[in-house]
């Protein structure tokens, strides 16, 4: 069958007839295949005659190509003479941005919709349009106009179509989904531009639009006795003609050898089909075969299913960050063109001047294509920290200027420059433009910078680049759509047209082909494998169009509309693949998660196999020598004691030695800090303070347990009110900052905070509030620390009890362990005199309550009572000394307490998760048990710090 249907096509061509493909990759195929059969008649007609004969051209077009190559003949050959305007095709984003401003003129209430909802819609309603036309639907019909008003959606279809319509009408426009009804209704003038012979192929079905096509052609034909349409395979439905030269083929499918795999997951489904094609290559001395894998959905699983293919023929690539050219396989799902960190970057810096938001300036101070980048990278660091320090969330070009120039950070000389340059295009940025003008204004500031002439280009920064100024330069297409817009519109509309694109490097010719599933339709194929194979997608179930009439839908029989129509489909599919292909080979997931998944009845005359990895590849050897050779292990747990017991921070040396004593060398003895993340709104550090103020202020007034007592309920609400708004309103530095709202909100958080806390102090037994905030000096263990409690009662015997605001998690119970997590209270209690208790005050969402332990005299609730406080103290004094001593000695050793990475910023330094999961490939059990038991060992090594 593969051989007869190759035959056709290379007949066809033969003929003279024009091979018209249904999708550009069969069109590549096709071109292949004659250049192929070109090149054997060459070589037995040069044996036999001895003559060397030119090659004819590969008569072939994919569909949409030869609609275009129509227009544009029809165009050159006068059809248009008689109109006043010549029409234009819209091209994909155009038409977006067309649908883009109709469907937000059309629904003011969308304009409130996430922008990932908008797209949503948006693609939706454009996927409705092409269905529309290429079932040549009617909103204007009267049989069936009246389903357009049967939901809401199909309703604001109805009217953005209406829109859009009339749209193209007015302004002499013609989409590309209706291209060929434009070209349907001039088919006699086109005549002359139609060769006499056409085949079409590779279509799993044709349209009604289609199909109307070719029935007006056929009439044309009709005219002519030596013209012939032809249909070579693939097609899912007959004409309803009568004519004999419109004959479709739908082959019965031939048996090819076929297998299934069951994968324990969709991911090992992928792995085990990048080592299964790997290894089928190695066995057939790798480029004598083609092998295709099928992956449904590819688009959207890309990233993962690349690196999953790129490990496996490309293992060298793990040892690099760099972009590589995919070598061994061939990949058809480019990446989003907008994710890729080069044109990122290119959009910070139009950030910079559309919005001023902090992010952009964090991200051009990181570019490493700018000018200067590399002599001037730390310097460009510290200025980064500052700018993200100032906590504002949008910096103007002036402002940064001033910044620049006060810092006083070396080198930023080139920097410097770059800033006025900065300045200088800002003053004279026009207000609106063309977008093709703002882009070539963009372009012109980018060179004047000049960027990024100090980067070597390799060849994917080389195709990046070039489809970028393509894009620039589609731009123009906007102009007339568009007209004059501010650089705002200009970003949003960049912003569009770049994730409507997607990036495919051009990669060497190879042997194996990652796909999606329409993709392998009429190709030719010594090995298929298709992924995602399960019961319940293989075929997919019926997903209609929400914007179209279901009935519609349904009694036209369009794609998607019924579970049948999917079963046909797949069917149809499948047989395409066998009439294609040497050997068919499946696979499926047995499980996704805890759910348990079937293989496809479909599928039951396949044998099922196992997969067994027989051989590693080859390069990979070579990446494990290269490896090892290069690497050096080196166990390094120490780094160098402390000469003067001089420390800079607090008592968050104590804290981090006891979380992990590599945190505090790294931060207290190299003094190595991460930049702050710009918290939307609040952040929960002002919320605190913002809680221990108010409190603060509330006990200055307040003083004692009796007092506070005596205060009637709504005395003591104006009282936490005066004192949360003073703290708030009157002493926050940048409130002004703060949309009102979310002020309005904490303020009444922080009362109602306050106010329970209140409460709980109320029930207490009597006390004095004698120290608020009072910092003062501790010495342990040879060094010296400042520790501040936010509050310490008198009680009545004149014992004194700590207590610690806690607006996030406490957990007394920390002070029982050997690595004391929260060492403030602690050492509070051991440098002042006649404390009986330590307690946290916890004041959050979850509960208000005093929680913390004292000797056996406290009476208050939440207190638990020791028997011996005095031997509790003396353990405290033990192992503070001893975190204290660890420190001293420069123990470094990367031993976390259990849940100390959870919020650590210094997993990217120490590279814990990668030490973890080497022991876990290494094959060790209970990896964090055995590192939490080292942490605990450092307790043990009290002798020898001694
Ligand atoms: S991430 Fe974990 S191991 Fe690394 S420094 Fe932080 S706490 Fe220590």
């Amino acid at each position: 069958m593969k051989l007869e249907i190759l035959q056709k096509i290379i007949s066809s061509l033969e003929s003279g007839a024009l091979v018209v493909t249904a999708s550009h990759r069969q069109n590549r195929f096709v071109r292949n295949l004659w250049d192929q059969h070109q090149l054997s008649a060459e070589s037995t007609q040069h044996r036999e005659d001895k003559i060397v004969r030119s090659w004819s051209d590969c008569n072939s077009l994919s569909f949409d190509e030869w609609l275009n190559q129509l227009f544009e003949y029809s165009s050159l050959g006068g059809l248009f003479s008689q109109q006043k305007h010549v029409p234009e095709i819209l091209d994909k984003q155009q038409q977006q941005w067309l649908f883009r401003k109709i469907i937000r003129d059309q629904q003011a209430e969308f304009s409130d919709w996430s922008k990932v909802q908008q797209e949503t819609l948006l693609n939706n309603i454009q996927q409705a349009w092409i269905a529309y036309s290429e079932w040549l639907l009617d909103i204007q019909d009267k049989t069936t106009s009246s389903c357009f008003f049967d939901t809401e959606e199909t309703r604001l279809f109805r009217n953005v179509i209406i829109a859009f319509e009339a749209a193209c009408k007015k302004n002499n426009w013609i989409s590309q989904a209706n291209l060929l009804n434009y070209l349907t209704s001039k088919l006699p003038s086109l005549m002359p531009f139609i060769g006499n012979k056409i085949s079409f192929y590779g279509f799993v079905e044709f349209t009604p639009q289609q199909q109307r096509f070719i029935n007006k052609l056929e009439l044309q034909y009709k005219k002519d006795p030596d013209s012939s349409i032809q249909i070579i395979e693939f097609t899912l439905q007959s004409f309803n003609s009568n004519s004999d030269k419109l004959k479709t083929s739908t082959p019965e499918s031939k048996r090819v050898e076929e297998k299934i795999y069951p994968c324990a997951s969709v991911e090992t489904e992928w792995v085990a089909a990048a080592k299964w094609s790997r290894q089928l290559l190695e066995k057939n001395n790798n480029n004598s075969i083609n092998i295709a894998i099928i992956i449904p959905d590819l688009t959207n699983k890309q990233q993962m299913v690349f690196r999953i293919f790129q490990r496996e023929f490309q293992p060298e690539t793990q040892l690099s960050a760099l972009r590589h050219i995919p070598k061994g396989f061939n990949f058809s799902a480019g990446e989003n063109f907008h994710d890729i960190p080069l044109i990122q970057i290119m959009k910070h810096w139009l950030g910079i001047f559309s919005s001023g938001n902090i992010e952009h300036w964090g991200a051009v101070l990181s570019d490493s294509f700018c000018v200067g980048y590399s002599n001037e990278k730390w310097a460009r660091a510290q200025l980064k920290h500052l700018v993200l320090s100032q906590k504002n969330e949008y910096l103007s070009i002036e402002k940064f200027l001033e910044l620049v120039l006060s810092c006083n950070i070396i080198p930023l000389n080139q920097w410097l420059e770059i800033t006025h340059q900065l300045a200088k295009v800002a003053r004279t940025k026009p207000k609106t433009l063309l977008p093709s003008k703002w882009a070539n204004w963009f372009m012109d500031f980018l060179k004047s910078i000049p960027w990024p002439l100090e980067k070597t280009q390799d060849s994917i920064t080389f195709q990046i680049f070039k489809q970028w100024q393509q894009l620039i330069r589609s731009l123009s297409k906007m102009d007339a759509i568009c007209g004059n817009i501010t650089l705002t519109s200009f970003s949003s509309l960049l912003d569009e047209q770049l994730s409507q694109q997607r990036f495919q490097p051009e990669t060497p010719k190879s042997s194996v082909h990652v796909l999606g599933s329409l993709e392998a339709i009429g190709i030719s194929f010594d090995f298929i494998r298709i992924t995602g194979c399960q019961a319940d997608s293989f075929p997919g179930v019926a997903k209609p169009n929400p914007f179209l009439p279901l009935t519609l839908q349904r009694k036209l029989d369009m794609p998607n509309a019924t579970s049948q129509r999917e079963l046909r489909f797949v069917k149809m599919l499948l047989n395409g693949y066998r009439n294609l292909c040497g050997s068919l080979t499946y696979s499926y997931a047995v499980a996704d998660g805890e759910t348990l998944l079937l293989p496809s009845p479909l599928l039951m005359q396949a044998d099922t196999c196992s997969f067994v990895e027989d051989s590693l590849p080859e390069a990979w050897m070579e990446v494990q020598q290269q490896v090892a050779s290069n690497l050096i292990q080196w166990q390094d747990d120490c780094g160098l004691p402390l000469k003067n017991q001089q420390v800079r921070s607090g008592i968050s040396i104590l804290k981090d030695q006891a979380a992990c004593p590599f945190r505090a060398y790294v931060r207290h003895r190299l003094h190595v800090t991460s930049q702050d993340k710009e918290d939307i709104g609040v952040s929960s550090i002002q919320r605190g303070n913002w809680v221990h103020n108010s409190l603060e202020m509330v006990w200055r007034r307040l003083g004692n347990h009796k007092t506070l007592r005596e205060k009637t309920t709504e005395q003591l609400i104006k009282l936490v009110q005066q004192c949360v708004d003073e703290i708030i309103l009157n002493r926050s530095g940048k409130l002004h900052q703060q949309p009102s709202p979310i002020i309005q909100y904490e303020i009444i958080r922080t009362n109602w905070l306050v106010l329970s806390w209140l409460e709980i102090d109320k029930s207490r037994s009597e006390f004095i509030a004698v120290e608020l905030e009072k910092e003062t000096e501790a010495e342990i263990g040879g060094l010296t620390f400042k520790v501040r409690a936010d509050r310490v009662d008198t009680l009545v015997d004149e014992n004194k009890i700590i207590i610690d605001y806690k607006t996030g998690k406490c957990k007394p119970a920390s002070w029982n362990d050997d690595r004391i997590d929260e060492p403030q209270l602690p050492l509070y209690a051991l440098i002042e005199e006649r404390i009986s208790a330590i307690a946290f005050a916890q004041l959050n969402r979850e509960a208000c309550k005093l929680t913390g332990y004292g000797d056996e005299a406290i009476t208050d609730k939440g207190i638990e009572n020791l028997e011996n406080w005095a031997e509790q103290l003396e353990l405290w004094k033990k192992n503070l000394e001893l975190l204290a001593m660890e420190f001293i000695s420069g123990l470094a050793s990367v031993t976390p307490k259990k849940g100390a990475c959870d919020y650590c910023d210094l997993l990217h330094v120490c590279r814990f998760n990668a030490r973890i999961e080497k022991e876990r490939d290494d094959g060790s059990e209970n990896t964090d048990e055995n590192i939490i038991q080292i942490a605990s060992d450092h307790t043990s090594c009290e002798g020898a710090l001694r």
